[in-house]
This record gives structure tokens, C-alpha cells and sequence, in this order.
């Protein structure tokens, strides 16, 4: 199985347009790696030509056009995407699918409950159903293997976290709303991609211990986010910070595969490659993502 970040940043990306934390400034100066959003593709192998895009943030057509990978294929098929997976119903993870779509017929994997968090309501999700393409969306139920192409399969699980903001006031949240992937190639190798964990729980537990490859919640470093935000408001819920002694750090640390983080909030530190809290992640083998890192397993 072969992986390729697309962005590994939280929502807004990084710099962030509106922002003015010390990351961002670096970020703007040349002196931080700028991230796109949260994106990773995943393929069977070095010379599939089908990928599964994890998540849909608002640049994916954009990211995926300059990608050489994912180029299309000539005289095959327009487009090398085979299907789109979404892990909740928030904008980072959505909507993008109003540019894919409105292109080419697209295949949407989701539970019911992230699936009714984007559709409900949403005036602008109609346009898929006038787009040029036609949308069939997938219902992934917990903890069951849906298979893909080239012999990938994916499973959704359940893990503790926010519903999106906008799905808040829809009726009766459930342990659907946020889940993480787990995607196997036909040898057995695992990916998991968690994008947000909102705390400790067995199903996490789980999942550290089953990937090869982990991709891991890196939004926050503290609650607080100490030294690094002072201008900014933070939405902590939903994200299980890395850092302090209740910190995911710790438990990733103990993870059998690969761990790298992505989702990283422009005001982490660890986006700084000088910082105090990015040496402390090499010290427990812990990666950062960077756009167009090329993960095999
Ligand atoms: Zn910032």
C-alpha cells in the first residue's frame, strides 16, 4: 500500500489567511513548511492508478490538479480518484466535495449519520445532483469491512469526538458522527487514519495497537496551546491534545507501527522544527506530516 499526505494541516491550513500566531508568521517568512489541509491518498501500490482520498477539504480539486500522482489517466478514466472517504461532517472533511463532484461521477464513503450531517439542509450539496457527475454515496456501517478496488478494503470505527458544528442542531447525535478508517491492503498491511480523537477510549486503544501506520490527531499540543496563539480563540473540544501527563503523546508512544500526526492546528509548536515540543515528539518516535510525504507500507 502506498500513502500520499496532500495536506496535514487543520482546518484553514497553514499559514491560516486570518491568523497572526508565531507559526503562521513563520509560515509567511519562509521559515515553516506551509501545509494545505487534511488529505491523504492512498493507493494499493506503487503502480495502481486508483486512489481513495481520506477526506474532502475545500482545496482537494485544487491540491489534487498540481499532484503529478493523481493525474489522470489517459484513455482510462478522467480522473485516478476511485472514491472519497469522509471521517465526520465537518467542513475540513466536506466541503470539498462540491468541486469533485460537480465534475465527474464520484463515490462517497461515509457513515449515515456523517452522510445526513452534510446533505440535511445543505442548499449548496443539491448542486451535486445538477454537477456533470452523479454522486453515489456508500453507507459504511461500524466495524465492517467494505471492500474497495485493488483489493483495499476500508472499516469505519467509532472514536470519542465532536459532532460538526453545523450538524449540532440535527436530532440525535450518535457514535457515527466521528469515526476513524482503517484501511488494509490485500497482504494485511493497516493504515489507520484518525483525524480526530477526541480522548482516550478502547476503540483508540485498538487502533494503536492494529496500524502498521498510524495518522493521528496532531491538532493541539495543550488546551491552551501555550506560547503560541496568544491572538486567537481555541476550539479545543473534539481533539486530544498531545502534550502533559493525560496527553496522546504518550499512548502513541507505545504504538507498535509508524506514527505520524497530520490534522496539525497552524498554532501547534510542533509546526516549528526548532521547538521544544517537536523534540520532544522525535524523543518518543513520533513524525509530523508534511505535504507530499510518501508513506509505504
Ligand atoms: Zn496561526
Amino acid at each position: 500500500m502506498r500513502a500520499r499526505v496532500l495536506g496535514s494541516a487543520s482546518e484553514g491550513g497553514f499559514p491560516r489567511w486570518n491568523c497572526r500566531c508565531v507559526g503562521c508568521f513563520a509560515a509567511r517568512e519562509g521559515r515553516a513548511w506551509p501545509r494545505n489541509e487534511t488529505c491523504v491518498a492512498i493507493a494499493a501500490g506503487d503502480t495502481a492508478e486508483r486512489w481513495l482520498l481520506l477526506g474532502a477539504p475545500a482545496a482537494v480539486a485544487k491540491v489534487a490538479a498540481s499532484d503529478p500522482t493523481l493525474a489522470p489517466v489517459p484513455g482510462v478514466r478522467a480522473s485516478g480518484v476511485g472514491a472519497v472517504a469522509l471521517a465526520n461532517g465537518g467542513p475540513g472533511q466536506t466541503v470539498g466535495l462540491l468541486a469533485l463532484g460537480n465534475h465527474e461521477p464520484l463515490t462517497v464513503l461515509s457513515t449515515d449519520a456523517v452522510r445526513r450531517s452534510f446533505l440535511e439542509g445543505n442548499v449548496l450539496a443539491r448542486s451535486l445532483a445538477h454537477g456533470r457527475g452523479r454522486v453515489e454515496w456508500v453507507p459504511l456501517r461500524l466495524d465492517e469491512r467494505c471492500l474497495l478496488f485493488d483489493g483495499l478494503t476500508i472499516e469505519a470505527v467509532a472514536v470519542p469526538g465532536a459532532r460538526a458544528p453545523h450538524a449540532r442542531e440535527l436530532p440525535a447525535t450518535s457514535n457515527e458522527d466521528n469515526v476513524a478508517f482503517v484501511i488494509e491492503d490485500a497482504r494485511g498491511k493497516a493504515l489507520v487514519f484518525a483525524p480526530a480523537v477526541g480522548g482516550p477510549s478502547a476503540s483508540v486503544d485498538r487502533l494503536v495497537d492494529r496500524a502498521d501506520v498510524l495518522l493521528f490527531d496532531g491538532t493541539h499540543w495543550s488546551t491552551d496551546q501555550r506560547g503560541a496563539a496568544p491572538l486567537r480563540e481555541h476550539d479545543s473540544s473534539g481533539h486530544w491534545p498531545l502534550g502533559g501527563a493525560e496527553g496522546s503523546l504518550l499512548r502513541l508512544a507505545q504504538a507498535r507501527g509508524r506514527r505520524i500526526l497530520v490534522h496539525v492546528d497552524d498554532t501547534n509548536p510542533i509546526l516549528l522544527e526548532n521547538s521544544a515540543e517537536r523534540v520532544e515528539l522525535q524523543r518518543f518516535g513520533v513524525e509530523v506530516a508534511w505535504d507530499q510525504m510518501e508513506i509505504t507500507l
